[in-house]
């Protein structure tokens, strides 16, 4: 279909996939789902050396995890197959043989010990080597060699590599390039290099590749990270070269250290105590997931990694980000990656999710615990009382645990500040109590206890701490006579009646 919007996330897959990475494979997601347009995953391998084990899997678990799933991916093909660069070899050869034809590439032979002998020549004389329009004509390539020469070398398999006549004398130097985010951008092909394009072990570069593979599977717009924009000029002066309509491009911001300086880097979570990567890699490294973050509050915190709807709403499912998101709104700086508020997005989507969605990751927490709830009524109470305690599902079993199991030890310096002469005679009162009732309300177990409280001449308040301790173990966990209640009586007398011989 002419002019549908196509756009692609095309990692190598020289490991696990940083955060940045993903922020781009969401943009580009953001972006089709918008214009109601096809969401491409290529992996790009032709660097084969760099190429890890398992790394294009891990890949493809991160976007299913955050529920941004390519429509055409080597795994889901369509028609603009294979997605695998290192499977489109054929492909590649043919337009490098064309764009040779042409004139406009070339091939040269110079070895390393060559290259590396002027650029040091250069060196010493304080200027800088570079394979361009200055020296092609002083160098060993088929441009001095003419056609013969170059077919005996090539025939008897001298290596080679193709290189771009990136620009000759004679034409105009300046080249504009534009992009969506930051617009205008003149460079002086002068200055520039002739790019290798393609090597004789049949492998093309990423730069050569990229724009066969953008202009073959009819990618609209590039989205990528800003590393890539000074690679612009070279690829737009590729799509010339071809006679082919580039796609548009945009490239988004950096994503910053927390401090603010510096590109966050791959280490960087290791090395500060925080995730940057999805999901774990390999077992050994931890990500978001493992660390207790929904896969929605990930989506919500990237996104806004640069760009913003222009409100002052911060919180946004998928399906809102989709219809607001634009490029034009993407920001031109680098975004500052903020651990401390990455948590409190998740608190937030966690305080967002119905109450059903929360007691079911409650019932998935304890059943690996080894217990089970069969009750849904008794599993929401639980539910409604631990949901604002929680920023991370890692937290969820400090919190449940208490329906599950009574304390073993208390906490001292607790049990110094509130237990006084009279506590031990109010908790036997507490489980008298509890023992002649049948089931309470709210309402009731807050009388009972106050009545306890006043014939012992005393206020609720001296009651509630020395009995929070024995049923939690120390002074912290959710509303107590809501957690006394969701225990019941017998649980509660029990649990009194354990910690009264504990506690000497
Ligand atoms: N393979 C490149 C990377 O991993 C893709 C760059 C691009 O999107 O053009 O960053």
């Amino acid at each position: 279909m002419a002019n549908s919007v196509r756009v692609r996330f095309a990692p190598s897959p020289t490991g696990p996939l940083h955060i940045g990475g993903v922020r781009t494979a969401l943009y580009n997601y953001l972006y089709a789902r918008k214009h109601r347009g096809q969401f491409v995953l290529r992996i790009e391998d032709t660097d084969q050396k760099r190429s890890v084990d398992g790394a294009e899997e891990y890949i493809q678990s991160c976007l299913a995890w955050l529920g941004i799933q390519p429509d055409e991916s080597p795994t889901q093909p369509g028609s603009f197959g294979p997605y695998r660069q290192s499977e489109r070899r054929n492909l590649y050869q043919k337009h490098i043989l064309e764009l040779v034809d042409r004139g406009l590439a070339y091939y040269a032979f110079d070895t390393a010990e060559s290259l590396e002998h002027h650029r040091k020549d250069h060196e010493k004389r304080g200027k800088t080597f570079t394979y361009n329009w200055h020296n092609r004509m002083k160098l060993s390539n088929s441009l001095i060699l003419g056609k013969e020469k170059t077919k005996e070398k090539l025939d008897s398999g001298h290596p080679y590599v193709v290189r771009f006549l990136m620009w000759e004398e004679g034409e105009p130097s300046l080249f504009t390039c534009s992009d969506i985010i930051r617009g205008s951008v003149s460079v002086d092909c002068k200055l520039l290099d002739d790019k290798i394009l393609y090597k004789s072990d049949g492998m093309p570069t990423y730069h050569f590749a990229n724009v066969v593979d953008d202009h073959l599977m009819e990618i609209s717009q590039v989205i990528r990270g800003e590393e890539w924009l000074p690679s612009l000029a070279l690829h737009l002066k590729l799509y010339d070269a071809f006679g082919w309509t580039p796609p548009e491009f945009a490239h988004l911001p950096l994503i910053l250290k927390p401090g603010g300086k510096g590109k966050l880097s791959k280490r960087d979570g290791d090395k500060m105590g925080f995730p940057v990567f999805p999901i774990k890699w390999k077992g050994e490294i931890m990500g978001f997931k493992e660390e207790g973050y929904l896969p929605e509050a990930v989506l919500n915190f990237l996104a806004l990694l640069g760009w913003n709807d222009g409100g002052e709403n911060e919180i946004f499912l998928l399906k809102e980000l989709i219809s607001l998101f634009d490029l034009e709104r993407v920001h031109h700086a680098g975004a500052r990656f903020d651990p401390e508020k990455n948590k409190w997005f998740n608190q937030q989507h966690i305080q967002r999710l119905s109450l059903s969605d929360f007691s079911s990751l409650c019932k998935a927490v304890i059943e690996n615990h080894g217990f089970v709830v069969n009750d849904e009524k008794k599993l929401k109470s639980i539910g409604i009382m631990i949901q604002p305690r929680v920023v991370l599902t890692t937290e969820l079993w400090r919190e449940l645990k208490v329906f599950f199991e009574g304390p073993k030890d208390y906490d001292e310096n607790a049990l110094q500040k509130v237990w006084k002469e009279k506590t031990l005679g109010l908790l036997h009162a507490v489980a008298e109590m509890l023992s002649r009732s049948e089931e309470m309300t709210l309402e009731e177990l807050k009388d009972g206890l106050k009545g306890v409280a006043e014939d012992a001449g005393l206020g609720l308040g001296v009651l509630m701490g020395p009995l929070r301790i024995v049923i939690v173990g120390s002074l912290s966990g959710p509303d107590l006579i809501s957690l006394l209640n969701a225990l019941g009586a017998k649980e509660v007398i029990r649990r009194i009646d354990f910690a009264l011989k504990a506690i000497k």
